[in-house]
């Protein structure tokens, strides 16, 4: 194994042999379990516990399986992997159709199971691997952006930004030691056809440094270029 911290299994199952069993099994291959046996207790331990998986049995009591992977769905990308009684065909079709991303059929083989969770985690990892080297997300010590989701956090709280906040930032950090004029930003965040004043850039920045003003460490800084425009300096490594 490796030496990544321990992955997260939330188990959903009300049939207690079967849960027990899986408990046991992915307990002995390192993972962290967490357990619900209804639909309700899925939803709030998912919400609470953010797991790196999620083992969803079809058939529960209050919601269903399928209605527990409707909404988390609507909330979280965490793989979810459906345990379906005797492979019913329909199962299968609107299982897809809510966002499962695996079957495993009752009664399963324990060694496929674990072999399905660890292809879905191999493959969640890699899809976050790409997305930071495609720059969707940069994560800067205590600092993380994502362009896709359009978030900034910091120490892990999330720090609401302006459209155009958002885009001025990632637009430095993109280019971070480099410094961007105020044409430039101008033509790249509100397009040729703005014709407001250069002034509006410097606005959008002093506003940029009020929102980070409250943290005491930050591993870049704004910096003015006096006469010219704006650049980032990341602290988080020696300057170039
Ligand atoms: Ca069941």
């Amino acid at each position: 194994m490796t030496s990544s911290p321990a992955k997260h299994v939330l188990i959903v199952e009300d049939e207690d042999s079967i849960r027990q069993t899986l408990r046991y099994n992915l307990s002995q291959e390192g993972f962290v379990i967490t357990e619900a046996s209804t639909g309700t207790e899925a939803l709030s331990a998912a919400r609470r516990q953010r797991p790196d998986l999620i083992l969803l049995d079809l058939m529960l009591p209050e919601l269903s399986g399928l209605e527990v992977c409707r909404i988390l769905r609507q909330e979280m990308t965490v793989p979810i992997i459906m345990l379906t009684a005797k492979g019913s065909e329909l199962d299968k079709v609107v299982g897809l159709h809510v966002g499962a991303d695996d079957y495993v059929t009752k009664p399963f083989s324990l060694n496929e199971l674990l072999a399905r969770v660890a292809a879905m985690l191999r493959r969640a990892e890699m899809t976050v691997k790409e997305r930071v080297a495609g720059r969707e997300i940069e994560e800067l010590d205590n600092f993380r952006i994502d362009r896709g989701a359009r978030t900034v956090h910091v120490d892990g709280d999330e720090l609401h930004l302006a459209p155009k906040e958002f885009d001025l930032l990632s637009l430095l950090l993109l280019n971070a030691g480099k410094v961007q004029s105020r044409q430039v930003i101008i033509q790249r965040i509100w397009g040729s056809k703005f014709y407001g004043d250069h002034k509006t850039v410097d606005v959008h920045v002093r506003w940029l440094r009020e929102k980070f003003e409250r943290f005491d460490r930050l591993p870049f800084r704004i910096t003015t270029v006096f006469g010219v425009g704006y650049r980032i300096d990341r602290l988080d490594q020696p300057a170039a």
